[in-house]
This record gives C-alpha cells, sequence and structure tokens, in this order.
C-alpha cells in the first residue's frame, strides 16, 4: 500500500503538479499530508495509508490488513509519533476487514468482552458489542461516533455497551 503523495515530494519537500492538485482540491487533507511525512520518515518506505476518518477528536487511519500492525509501530511508537502530530487520538483499521477486528481495533485499548447479534423492529441484524466495565473509560470516543465508523468500514449496524 502506497502513500497519497509521492516520494518525490516526500523527499524533497516540494510538490510535483499531481500532489499539489490533490492538495488543493482536496483530495488529501493537511492531516492526511502529515501523516504521510511521518510515515515516509518512520516506516523505510513500506507502510502506506488508504485513507483516514475525521471524527474531530479521534482519526481513525484505514490501511491494508498487513499493515496494521507496522503502522502503529513497535510498542505504538509509529502512531503515537503521528497522534502528537496531529494533537488527536489514533486508531488504524485495516480495509475490508471483519466487524470483530474492526471494533477491536477501533476501541483498543478497551477491551471486548463479546458481540451478539440482535434483531431489530425492523428485522434487521444489528450487532451488540460489549465491552468490559473496567475498560470504558479506555473507549477512545464517543459510541455513537464509534457506530457510525464500524458503520462506514463494514456496513454493519453496531451498538456498543459496557456491561
Ligand atoms: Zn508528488
Amino acid at each position: 500500500m502506497e502513500l497519497p503523495i509521492c516520494d518525490v515530494c516526500l523527499k524533497s519537500g516540494i510538490f510535483c503538479q499531481g500532489c499539489e492538485k490533490k492538495l488543493k482540491t482536496g483530495e488529501i487533507t493537511p492531516i492526511e499530508l502529515d501523516i504521510a511525512i511521518i510515515l515516509y520518515k518512520l516506516g523505510d518506505g513500506k507502510i502506506g495509508f488508504k485513507k483516514t476518518i475525521d471524527m474531530g477528536e479521534l482519526l481513525v487511519i484505514v490501511t491494508d490488513k498487513d499493515q496494521v500492525g507496522k503502522l502503529i509501530g513497535k510498542g505504538g511508537k509509529i502512531v503515537r509519533a503521528i497522534s502528537k502530530q496531529i494533537g488527536k487520538k489514533v486508531r488504524v483499521v485495516g480495509e475490508d476487514s471483519d466487524l470483530k477486528s474492526v471494533a477491536k481495533d477501533l476501541l483498543a485499548p478497551a477491551r471486548i468482552s463479546g458481540i451478539n447479534i440482535m434483531y431489530g423492529k425492523d428485522g434487521r441484524e444489528k450487532y451488540k458489542i460489549r465491552v468490559k466495565k473496567e475498560d470504558a473509560r479506555r473507549i477512545p470516543a464517543k459510541f455513537e461516533q464509534l457506530n457510525s465508523i464500524i458503520k462506514l468500514l463494514t456496513d454493519e449496524e453496531t451498538m456498543i455497551v459496557v456491561d
């Protein structure tokens, strides 16, 4: 997976026409540029990302499933550098991952004790994601925000509960 800014621009700090256009049109946000610069420095050119979802205090970085661990870095080193630079909490999730892994990566370090399927009045499936009570304060954003990110990434309706 590649970075949204080309290597030449990341190396020189001067933008080529293609990258400048992406920045001007908003195809790449200033935050995504910051992330690309950090990953270029810390990732040896091996770590990329697809897109980000900005929820205010929380920023979610979407990358290839097999790059999630690399992007987080040893002991969270890379994610911490990104978080410090952009002044937001950062979570990394894999593209096209299943509900369980998306929920786990998104809610970390809060632990999920179980996921149950429920059926709404309309007969639609909905998943109840249960988080342990002692981990409640570790949940990185408002429940509605997290539910909507999960919906965006997996197309599943969820309800996070603490029990
Ligand atoms: Zn460029």
